[in-house]
């Protein structure tokens, strides 16, 4: 992490100014008022050393400076107070993010599928926005509000203008009875936040510690350097959307972020959502999915009637997913099946399908 910014800094007295990576003679002028020397920085309490840097970055935020290499790449203030500011400035990497962001999930009580399934509508969005404040603060970024809105067709989405995330009002009402719907909107609350994430980066405030992603993300986000805004009406438009930095970046750290959970879970029953995310499946993945699901299926006696496969993507179509879904949510209604049975089918459902977030 300290190299990376060590192979971009400056020479000293170097007159070449670069708005984009140098900070200009008042904003250093500025900075260098709050300096204090390694000697004295190190006799100073924690305290002290937390009220002082509220200062700095007040200065920070004032002289809106978007990347903090920028003050790193100077000898404006002592390196171990740049250390200190770049703890309190900079998100943490993804491996400790993943991790933390779990452990706000696998803590939450309310979004347990068991509790979950008791709350209103209302009461849903109140969780959703409490642990967004969470995890926004695990990413250095402002929280977004979350609303559930009408979204025909759509799991949600993050609103780079209003700097809000809708996810859709429907699939929330779903949620409460439908596992699989309460998977999803779990996996959308983690993505649409990352999407936040990458937009504070590249829009706001550079806080990601690998400074090149944010050059990837920057270079697809809002049709990005290649126009393409997610014309999803075509197979190709489909594959082009998916394949975007930004859209892998959100995929991977939501499944990520899922799988730590529920190893974090510990209620010992079957309680997994699905770990290979249809994305990331194969269609040969997919297709393997698919085999076992209508096995599973009928050794407990469900039967959907005829399902067909996915040409393009392997595993069954969605006409067929929707159909073995409500064959599934039936038999769960009529007592048939136990929970965990249930919860196991949705999820080997889901890997058999290829679905859009
Ligand atoms: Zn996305």
């Amino acid at each position: 992490m300290i190299e990376e910014y060590e192979d971009i800094t400056l020479k000293e007295g170097s007159e070449q100014t670069d708005d984009l990576t140098r900070l200009s003679d008042s904003q250093q002028a500025y900075l260098k008022e709050v300096n204090v020397p390694s000697e004295d920085w190190a006799k100073m309490t924690d305290e002290q050393k937390s009220d002082h840097l509220d200062v700095v970055q007040a200065r920070i935020e004032e002289l809106k400076v978007d990347n903090l290499e920028k003050v790193s790449s100077t000898n404006l203030l002592s390196p171990e107070m740049i250390e200190d500011l770049k703890r309190r400035l900079e998100a943490p990497n993804d491996m400790v993010q993943i991790e933390q962001v779990s452990d706000v999930l696998a803590n939450c009580e309310e979004i347990k599928f068991e509790n979950w399934q008791h709350l209103e509508r209302s009461e849903k969005v109140d969780v959703l926005n409490q642990l967004e404040t969470k995890i926004a603060s695990i990413e250095h970024r402002p929280p977004c509000p979350i609303t559930a809105k009408l979204r025909p067709g759509l799991w949600g989405g993050y609103n780079p203008i209003t700097k809000t995330i809708d996810i859709n009002r429907d699939y929330i009402d779903k949620s409460g009875k439908d596992y699989y719907f309460y998977s999803e909107i779990v996996d959308t609350l983690v993505h649409e936040g990352r999407h936040a994430y990458q937009d504070y980066n590249v829009n706001e405030r550079i806080v990601h510690p690998r400074h090149s992603e944010v050059e990837s993300w920057s270079d697809t986000m809002a049709g990005g350097k290649w126009g393409y805004w997610g014309d999803c009406s075509s197979e190709l438009g489909q594959r082009l959307y998916e394949q975007q930095s930004v859209e892998i970046d959100a995929r991977n750290f939501a499944a990520d972020v899922i799988s730590r959970m529920e190893d974090k879970i510990e209620d010992g029953s079957s309680h997994t959502m699905a770990k290979s995310i249809s994305f990331e499946g194969s269609n040969d993945s997919r297709d393997i999915a698919k085999s076992e699901l209508l096995s599973e299926l009928s050794s407990n006696h469900i039967y959907p009637g005829t399902v067909y496969t996915d040409n393009l993507w392997g595993g069954l179509d969605s006409f067929s997913g929707n159909r073995v879904r409500d064959a599934i949510n039936r038999a769960r209604d009529n007592g048939s099946i136990s929970d965990s049975t249930y919860k196991h089918l949705i999820d080997k459902l889901k890997q058999a399908c290829h679905h859009q977030a």
